[in-house]
């Protein structure tokens, strides 16, 4: 068995190089009350680090709102061009905010004209990319660094694979080779230049998601999309020779957490009521298992290949990758249950700690 190991070196001050913190920085960001919430919020953030809900005290690496794309976006660029697989997550209930932090409020969300404080993650992680680029390749002129970004955008629902460039692309499978790791079949990957052609790629991409509409129980709040931006980079070395280097961001939008009802439901719709909870669980069983590992130190299984969602970015959930997982909550009262176990969810995932051995299948 391949021995690897869970995360090492992610530090948000420093883009993640040198420092020997975790792999997994868990950031939970809570948002507003809505209009037709009613009442007082039941969660406080008493620290930038921490926050209190009906007397229980927790502790995150970060509690952020406004100041979350210098938390979790400049780092996740820097991770990735130092070569890391890189990813954030944004996990939480229907309706607690992972839209709002992963694409951008609604009015702002494809607006190039947006200020930047207004925009979600991923136009700024994306104008962030390009500028960096840019920097680097004047720093480094003298050794001809080039690169290339090529971006996928996918849906999973029901277990399936769905191309959101090419929607008539359905039903993808997941393949795995020695070289390339793994990778879904056929589905379509544009060379971006420039934020023009990010815009238009996340245009097209979020206008063949399932359904628009966020509300709960809709079938976008039930599939997890994944933007994916492979960055390839070349330069000379003192010998004279090419070296290439290639990583992976992953900006993902999980369904949401809330338990799925299965009152009533029968046949293909039961079906795909445990298919919908399957690879969120899954996820949820990973990081327990990841969590037990790093704190025993035992060497387990990890079952990645138990959901399409794993199985997917399992190079970017174990080994030397670098994960931010944002776990949004709602303040209100309504919301209770669900926010009690995001932020247990939440803490899970902080248990989860570098320089872990495991065995890897
Ligand atoms: P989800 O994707 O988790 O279902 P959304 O991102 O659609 O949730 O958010 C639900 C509602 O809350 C939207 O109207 C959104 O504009 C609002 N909202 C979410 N997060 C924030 C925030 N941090 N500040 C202000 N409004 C927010």
């Amino acid at each position: 068995p391949l021995k690897r190991k869970i995360g090492t070196d992610f530090h948000p001050e420093n883009g993640g190089c040198g420092s020997t913190d975790t792999g997994v920085k868990v950031i939970v960001r809570m948002r507003p009350l809505s209009s037709n919430e009613e009442g007082e919020t039941i969660v406080q953030k008493t620290s930038s680090d921490s926050l209190s809900m009906l007397g229980h005290q927790f502790t995150f690496d970060h509690v952020a709102d406004i100041d979350i794309f210098q938390i979790v976006g400049a780092p996740l660029v820097e991770n990735c061009l130092a070569g890391f697989n890189s990813s954030i997550f944004a996990y939480g209930q229907t309706g607690s905010g992972k839209t709002y932090t992963i694409w951008g409020p609604a009015n702002t969300l494809l607006e190039e004209t947006s200020s930047s404080k207004e925009q979600g993650l991923t136009p700024r992680v994306f104008a962030r990319l390009f500028s960096r680029i840019n920097e680097e390749q004047n720093i480094h002129a003298d050794k001809q660094l080039m690169y290339q970004c090529r971006c996928s955008f996918l849906e999973i629902y029901n277990e399936q694979i769905t191309d959101l460039l090419n929607p008539s692309q359905r039903n993808l499978h997941l393949r795995e080779d020695s070289k390339t790791g793994v990778y879904v079949e056929n589905l379509t990957e544009e060379t971006i230049c420039c934020m023009k052609d990010v815009t238009q790629l996340l245009k097209k991409g979020l206008s063949n998601r399932r359904t628009g509409s966020t509300s709960l129980n809709s079938e976008s709040s039930r599939s997890h999309s994944v933007f994916t931006c492979v960055v390839e980079s070349s330069c000379k070395s003192v010998d004279g020779l090419r070296c290439f280097k290639t990583s992976r961001m992953n900006l993902v939008d999980l369904a949401g957490s809330e338990r799925q009802k299965l009152t009533g439901a029968a046949g293909e719709r039961l079906k795909e009521a445990g298919n919908i909870n399957r690879s969120l669980s899954q996820l949820g069983n990973l990081i327990n298992i990841l969590a037990e590992v790093s704190q025993t130190g035992k060497q387990r299984h990890i079952p990645y290949r138990d959901s399409k969602l794993t199985f997917l970015l399992q190079e970017s959930l174990g080994g030397n990758a670098k994960l931010a997982m944002i776990c949004a909550i709602s303040p209100a009262q309504s919301c209770k249950n669900e926010t009690f176990s995001t932020l247990r969810f939440a803490q899970r995932a902080k248990a989860i700690k570098n320089k872990a051995i495991v065995n890897e299948k």
